[in-house]
């Protein structure tokens, strides 16, 4: 009875730990080196860099990770870079930070990852840069992306701040562009609290983004004997996380697979519970393309519409089931006028935006979790029966 009346709450998220963090840290303290680039920033370096296969620098944040990319790509003030409107602000920061314009894209209805039809109609002699984001960890159409920079003679950049281990046709994104970032955000699969990654796929942006990373000097080259004192030698800030946070870190992404499975073990019984009764009740469940192997970040649904969607969230809320959504399109926000431009409407992002919810996703829900999927159930029945 009690239970009835009163449920455990279900929150959003919550962090799930390898139960090492702590012995890490311990492990940190006892070693006396708490600033970036010790023991434990190398082994998570170390460990990133072979997944990727390219040199991958830990920084404090995905926003700084992006940062960093801004600065990489010598963004100036009449530069121009394209991105999808539907994502964080971070994102828009990065570009809007050097001066150059925002140029905002629309969205396929199927992935909401940025939709290449509408990249010529963003396109402008000031374009310097696309800058993809993997929404949910599900590749974007990576194929006519690539394909669109090549001609245009564009760099690329992938915010894949949800994908870490997610694929494209078999390769991991963030690969794709001349750089990739990750967050390691509470609320990503793998977190340290606050943390990111620049993966570096073109060696020739290796040297420098060091530099920017330890604001503007080449003490890398002088830890490593190259010159005899380190000095500044170009812009930069600082972007490195302590080693106490990278010591979280390491314990977190020795696990990263196994966490993965158990996001994804969340995923499928959502889809399995959900996808069947989606067409009569109006609502739709993710549809992953088949060259995409998502990592289990986000299960989302899009709802019949907007009103639908703010009476879900207000009666989850109700009965103690935290269900958000995300994200506000950028290009309709109040920072947009000053620090971007749209070719026109965005009808896609402007819609389905209004329309999108998120379930409560991290490995632990697994014996909460038929709950919610019966309260979606619920809510749907009850409208359909008055
Ligand atoms: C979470 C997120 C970020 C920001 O990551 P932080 O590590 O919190 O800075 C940027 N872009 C996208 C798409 C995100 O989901």
């Amino acid at each position: 009875m009690t239970s009835e009346a009163f449920p455990i709450p279900i929150p959003f998220n919550i962090p799930h730990l390898t139960m090492r963090e702590a012995d890490y840290m311990a492990d940190c303290l006892a070693r006396g080196h708490l600033a970036g680039n010790g023991h434990y920033t190398k082994l998570c370096s170390a460990l990133l860099s072979n997944l990727y296969g390219s040199e991958v620098l830990l920084t404090h944040s995905c926003t700084a990770a992006l940062e960093m990319a801004a600065l990489l790509l010598r963004l100036q003030p009449d530069d121009e870079v394209i991105m999808p409107s539907f994502t964080f602000s971070s994102t828009a920061n990065a570009v809007a930070l050097t001066g150059a314009t925002v140029v905002f894209a629309d969205s396929e209805p199927r992935t909401m990852n940025i939709d290449p039809d509408s990249l010529e109609a963003a396109l402008s002699p000031r374009t310097k840069a696309v800058l993809v984001v993997h929404y949910a960890g599900v590749a974007c159409d990576m194929d006519r992306i690539m394909a669109f920079c090549e001609k245009n003679g564009l760099h690329l950049v992938e915010d894949a701040a949800q994908a870490l281990g997610a694929t494209y046709k078999g390769r991991l994104l963030g690969t794709f562009g001349a750089l990739g970032t990750l967050s390691f955000h509470e609320t990503k699969n793998i977190t340290c609290g606050e943390g990111g990654a620049l993966i570096v796929n073109d060696s020739g942006l290796v040297d420098r983004a060091h530099i920017i990373q330890e604001k503007g000097t080449n003490r890398r080259s002088f830890l490593n004997g190259l010159v005899d004192k380190y000095s500044w030698v170009d812009i930069g800030s600082s972007y490195l996380p302590s080693e106490i946070l990278a010591a979280f870190l390491y314990a977190q992404l020795e696990r990263h697979e196994e966490i993965t499975n158990k996001r994804l073990d969340i995923w499928n019984a959502y889809d399995y519970a959900l996808r069947p009764h989606a067409a009569e009740h109006g609502f739709i469940t993710p549809d992953v393309p088949q060259e995409c192997r998502h990592n289990g970040h986000i299960y989302h649904l899009i709802m019949p519409d907007a009103a639908t969607r703010d009476d879900f969230i207000a009666h989850m809320r109700s009965i103690g089931i935290t269900t958000p959504f995300h994200f506000v399109p950028l290009h309709a926000a109040p920072a947009a006028e000053r620090y971007s431009r749209s070719p026109g409407a965005l009808p896609v992002v402007e819609t389905l935006s209004a329309r999108l919810v998120r379930l409560p996703l991290y490995p632990s829900l697994a014996e909460h979790q038929h709950r919610v999927t019966e309260a979606v159930l619920e809510f749907f029945q009850s409208r359909s029966n008055s």
